[in-house]
């Protein structure tokens, strides 16, 4: 067996001797072992990180030195970044300098950010009053920590998930349980040793692996856990709140989305159409708040559709390690027949394949892969699975509007909310649109930015809550009001 998880500050490997295999998707070889969490596990966890919130081994700390242990984190993930982009590279597909660039980078800003609000946690002191009573009170709120967090991720990230649940949480004072992704556990549990390294009291950053349906859930139905939160589809969402409904658990969700991503004609064209591959082709498409619903104006269609084609044609598709990849693997061969069915869908509706579709010729072993050619359909319609529903691979599906009326319409025609992007010369339609659509972000003229400092969430079943910023960091505290009375004679009525 290779790896085994963190409890309470140690690796251990689980009280069944179960393991499950880790595989690279870019070879579909398995190239390592990780130990199973049985409920057992799950419940030592829970109780490791109640005793550390108990003994205030975390909160004892000054917050000054929290702050600073957050940010050591940060640059540990900056000093091994090399090996973490490796890493992430290997288990997930995403391309090495995606992850070394962009991803790592993001993390340690993550940890700085919130390592920066530390010493800012506090509540305030408020006008008190009571009729009949005399007026001399204080009263106040103090910030303390909701308690247990567990965290469950999905794979789609593998350092930036985890991150954005632990740096809040760590920035409130919440004990962590983490159950990552089963594609990609390793890059989660690398990151929790890094914590340790940089300070973090054992039992504070715990991290179980194993299936969502019995690791999760257990962790999801444990009467010491006050908060869940939770990243991946939506479906899994609904089941954990019906889960966490039981213990009135604090929960927030950061679930699926179909983003739309609005072409009018006086946009840049150039700019827009780098804007929209990026918007649906970064890291395969395995991106919540991807741009898979491409609006065009009808009056540029025709011009915006053969730059957009001959731009995804252009794009390289090979093993994350090559520097000339733009495109690395889906995730597993289950996403790769998941993506080809949409495909199939998206024919048998009658929309026009531009581009791709298929899977691109690799030399061994690379062949054996989850490769999946960049796809654009055209004339999609809003009543096609593929411009309402999640693909989470590499398919564009490019629709007409004509007028905005009828694409704001249309732009907030799914069941999701996440994310869209206009792009338009004109101020007044870029922002009237950005207020029109339903959604927890809207990019002008770009696509994709996030800051640590930006809240970000779903409208509608996209999620629930927000991560990031201070709302993220709300979001793992309690708010408990004080009163004191510093009359001399107390209120009596009777
Ligand atoms: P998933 O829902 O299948 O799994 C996510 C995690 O939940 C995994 O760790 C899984 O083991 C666990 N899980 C599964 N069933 C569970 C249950 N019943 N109880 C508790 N835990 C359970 O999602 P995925 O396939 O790993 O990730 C892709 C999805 O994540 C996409 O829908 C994507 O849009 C979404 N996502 C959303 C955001 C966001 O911020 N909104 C970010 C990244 C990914």
């Amino acid at each position: 067996m290779d790896q085994g998880f963190i409890v309470g500050g140690r690796r251990v490997f689980g009280s069944t001797g179960e393991s499950f295999a880790v595989v690279d998707p870019a070879t579909g070889e398995p190239f390592a072992r990780v130990a199973q969490a049985a409920p057992a596990d799950v419940d030592l966890a829970v109780r490791e990180a109640r005793e550390a919130l108990e003994d205030r081994r975390w909160s004892l700390i000054t917050p000054l030195e929290r702050g600073r242990i957050l940010n050591r984190i940060g640059e540990l993930v900056r000093e091994r970044g090399d090996e973490l982009a490796a890493l992430m590279c290997r288990e997930n597909g995403m391309t090495l300098n995606y992850a070394l660039y962009v991803e790592i980078p993001m993390v340690g800003d993550a940890f700085s950010y919130y390592g920066g609000l530390v010493p800012q946690v506090g509540g305030e002191t408020l006008p008190f009053a009571f009729p009949g009573a005399p007026p001399d009170y204080l009263a106040m709120t103090l910030k303390e920590p909701v308690g247990v967090a567990a965290q469950i991720t999905p794979w789609n990230f593998p350092l930036l998930m985890p991150a954005w649940k632990i740096a809040p949480a760590l920035a409130a004072g919440c004990p962590v349980v983490l159950k990552p992704s089963s594609e990609t556990p390793l890059t989660a549990l690398f990151l929790a040793e890094l914590c340790l390294a940089a300070g973090v009291p054992e039992g504070m950053v715990n991290v179980v692996t194993g299936p969502g349906t019995t690791v999760g859930r257990t962790l999801v139905t444990h009467p010491d856990v006050r908060k869940i939160a939770f990243t991946g589809e939506t479906a899994t969402g609904r089941s954990i709140l019906r889960d966490a409904a039981g213990g009135i658990k604090r929960v927030t969700l950061e679930l699926g989305g179909k983003s739309p991503n609005i072409v009018f004609e006086d946009a840049d064209l150039e700019a827009a159409v780098g804007g929209a591959l990026l918007g649906v082709f970064l890291n395969q498409g395995q991106i919540c708040q991807a741009g898979s619903r491409i609006l065009v104006q009808e009056s540029i269609y025709e011009a915006f559709v053969a730059r957009f084609a001959e731009r995804a044609k252009s794009l390289t598709v090979g093993p994350g390690t090559d520097a000339l990849s733009d495109l690395g693997p889906v995730i597993s061969r289950d996403q790769l027949l998941k993506v080809g069915d949409y495909v199939a869908s998206g024919l048998a509706a009658g929309a026009q394949l531009l581009t791709g579709g298929g899977r691109p010729e690799l030399p061994s072993p690379f062949d054996r892969g989850f490769f999946v050619q960049p796809t654009v359909f055209g004339s999609v319609t809003p009543d096609m699975a593929i411009a309402r529903e999640e693909i989470f691979g590499p398919v564009a599906a490019i629709m007409t509007f004509k007028s905005e009326e009828e694409l704001v319409r249309v732009a907030n025609s799914t069941i999701y909310g996440l994310a869209g992007a206009v792009w338009t010369r004109d101020v007044k339609r870029a922002f009237r649109v950005a207020r029109g659509i339903g959604s927890g972000t809207v990019w002008i003229n770009t696509y994709h930015l996030l800051s640590p400092a930006a809240p970000f969430g779903g409208y509608k079943q996209s999620g629930l809550g927000r991560e990031l910023g201070r709302q993220g960091l709300e979001s793992y505290l309690e708010t408990k009001t004080v009163i004191v009375d510093l009359n001399d004679t107390p209120v009596s009525y009777f």
